[in-house]
């Protein structure tokens, strides 16, 4: 039985992709592309980075703009070129300082692979942007689309690019029936996205056209062809359309089906230094307790292979039991109080007593990569009185629980805390004036914003 299914599968397959290459070879490029460019010159968008498009210009937008929305990227775009205005600069600078100018903009990974790639790009190429498309692609953070994108635009070399919207766009042109990321709609996709820059124009005699094309493109893809309701009657490609012609507009392209989003509760601690140490702060052998202010407050540096890796957040823990996923108090949450009692002992240096979580004092809803996350923050029960004029409303703060410490030394018996499950790759007190400076997660940010303007 599977046999023959996966027989008819493969049969279908081959069926459509025949079909669409059909469909590509007898496609009239020449017509098409003057058709297209006419349209481009009368309809393109302009972006900072289309009007200078420097090959280091061009690269820096480029990794901006994956996963994020033009208008987000404009915002940051010329405040991140001011002050890393080449190569040089970016890879001088601290990885701390160019994750403080990408703060906002998400996915950290990004600036953390563009910071790289940088000093690569010193090391291994002068300073310069490399021409060639193997070394290119062999820059931190840069894939096949990345490469294309940056020798095109930023080079006008031949080379083809394929994302979001030029996918959706060759897909109808052609009438590709084949979910677009299996390999065999990838090779013809591909194919069409090479196909519609020519071979036989030289850079001297049409400036600018590889340049030109793969933004009309593009431009066409998003403003046009949209994934819902696509505008066929303002097209200038609609006569060269095999989707329109057999009414297939809705059908493609075809999409892989989306993979499920995930709930998930985090909490995250404002903790001051006079919440561990008492009102003078101090009381801890451990050297990073020297020298601060009670108010300080603590900070962790997130680490590698958690969300917003690198950056600095308030110490946060997944809530694992699901009883809690929607609670207000964690107090008796034993697994969620015995990881932040280990937390604040072993890697915080604070007196082994039992510290709990307070109730609940604000709410972020955020969405990251898979998960959609609800993160409630809260002080420790038995904070400083900072709490009452801060978080009005907040009810008067439970006793400890000696049942509850015995629960909890049971399960830090039990559980050792393995590497993978560590809140932090460094943590930090800080002066309430410093917040502003150091890279937050966006979450991160919310607290700190929201704390800072109830202390004002
Ligand atoms: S005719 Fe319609 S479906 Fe075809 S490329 Fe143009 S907008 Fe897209």
């Amino acid at each position: 039985m599977q046999r023959t299914t996966k027989k008819t599968l493969d049969a279908e397959t081959n069926a459509a992709s025949t079909e669409t290459l059909n469909v590509l070879s007898t496609f009239n490029f020449e017509r098409a592309r003057t058709a297209l460019l006419r349209w481009f010159d009368a309809n393109g968008r302009t972006f900072p980075w289309r009007s200078e498009p420097t090959p280091y210009r061009v690269w820096v937008s480029e990794i901006m703009l994956q996963q994020t929305t033009t208008q987000t990227v404009e915002g940051y775009f010329s405040r991140f070129l001011e002050r890393f205005p080449n190569a040089a600069a970016l890879a001088e600078a601290d990885e701390a300082t160019v994750l403080k100018y990408w703060e906002g903009l998400g996915y950290y990974r990004r600036a953390r692979s563009l910071h790289a790639a940088a000093v690569e790009i010193v090391e291994r190429f002068g300073g310069d942007v490399p021409e060639r498309f193997e070394d290119v692609l062999s820059l931190p953070g840069v894939g096949r689309y990345c490469a294309g994108a940056i020798l095109s635009f930023g080079f006008d070399d031949r080379a083809p690019i394929l994302e979001a919207n030029t996918t959706r766009l060759h897909a109808r042109l052609l009438g590709l029936r084949l979910e677009t990321t299996t390999a065999t709609a990838q090779k013809i996709l591909w194919r069409a996205a090479e196909d519609w820059l020519p071979l036989d124009f030289s850079k001297s005699r049409k400036p600018n056209v590889y340049r030109r094309l793969n933004g009309a493109l593009t431009d066409l893809g998003r403003l046009v062809c949209s994934p819902t309701a696509p505008k066929c009657d303002a097209c200038p490609l609609a006569e060269f359309c095999e989707s329109r012609r057999r009414n297939l507009q809705d059908v493609v392209p075809v999409l892989k089906k989306k993979t499920e989003t995930v709930a998930r509760t985090d909490v995250a601690f404002w903790i001051e230094r006079r919440d561990l140490f008492g009102t003078d702060g101090k009381g801890c052998d451990d050297s990073s307790c020297d020298g601060g202010a009670p108010t300080d407050v603590l900070l962790i540096r997130r680490p590698e292979n958690a969300l917003w890796a690198g950056l600095w957040d308030f110490p946060r823990f997944e809530i694992a039991n699901e009883a809690f996923r929607d609670a207000l108090d964690f107090d008796g949450d034993v697994e969620l109080c015995d990881r932040l009692q280990r937390f604040l002992e072993e890697e915080v240096g604070a007196s082994p007593l039992d510290r709990r979580p307070g109730p609940v004092v604000y709410t972020v809803k955020h969405a990251a990569t898979r998960f959609r996350i609800t993160l409630r923050f809260c002080r420790l029960a038995g904070a400083s009185p900072l709490e009452k004029t801060l978080f009005d409303g907040v009810a008067d703060l439970p006793q400890t629980s000696s049942a509850l410490v015995g629960r909890r030394q049971k399960v830090a018996k039990k559980k050792e805390a393995p590497e993978a499950e560590r809140v932090a790759a460094e943590v930090r007190w800080i002066p309430l004036a410093e917040l502003d400076a150091y890279p937050l997660s966006s979450p991160g940010r919310k607290l700190a914003r929201f704390v800072l303007k109830n202390l004002s």
